[in-house]
């Protein structure tokens, strides 16, 4: 009996602690509806970046009461030689599901695409 016990005690446990660490669970498969990846690129040395953002946390209600705004700081890797960080703001309308105004400095805003093109070419 005390083998159940302890499954059961560990299968609770892990539970918990995924909900602790903010869901371990979303991880599997590409159900993660909270994510909204940003894709950058560097100015100075042109390294493709990317950040993600947790839209049920990472933003913050903007000055208007209505949209949300969020800010990332995008270092990249150095494998350039090259430590400037790329700051991305993006505001999102009240769902938060379209960006509506973006401001980049230190770079630019890529696609998925371009992204994925710059760093399978680099
Ligand atoms: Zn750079």
């Amino acid at each position: 009996m005390g083998f159940l016990d302890n499954l059961r005690n560990a299968l609770g446990g892990q539970k918990t602690g995924n909900r602790a660490t903010g869901g371990g669970s979303s991880s599997f498969g590409s159900g993660d509806a909270n994510a909204y990846w940003i894709y950058a690129q560097c100015r100075r040395c042109g390294e493709p970046l990317r950040s993600r953002v947790n839209l049920a946390n990472d933003p913050s209600l903007d000055d208007d009461g209505l949209n949300w705004v969020v800010r990332k700081g995008i270092l990249g890797s150095g494998a350039n030689r090259c430590f400037q960080t790329v700051e991305v703001m993006l505001k999102f309308d009240s769902k938060k599901q379209n960006v509506i105004e973006s401001e980049v400095g230190g770079g630019k805003l890529i696609t998925a695409e371009e992204y994925e093109t710059l760093v399978r070419g680099a």
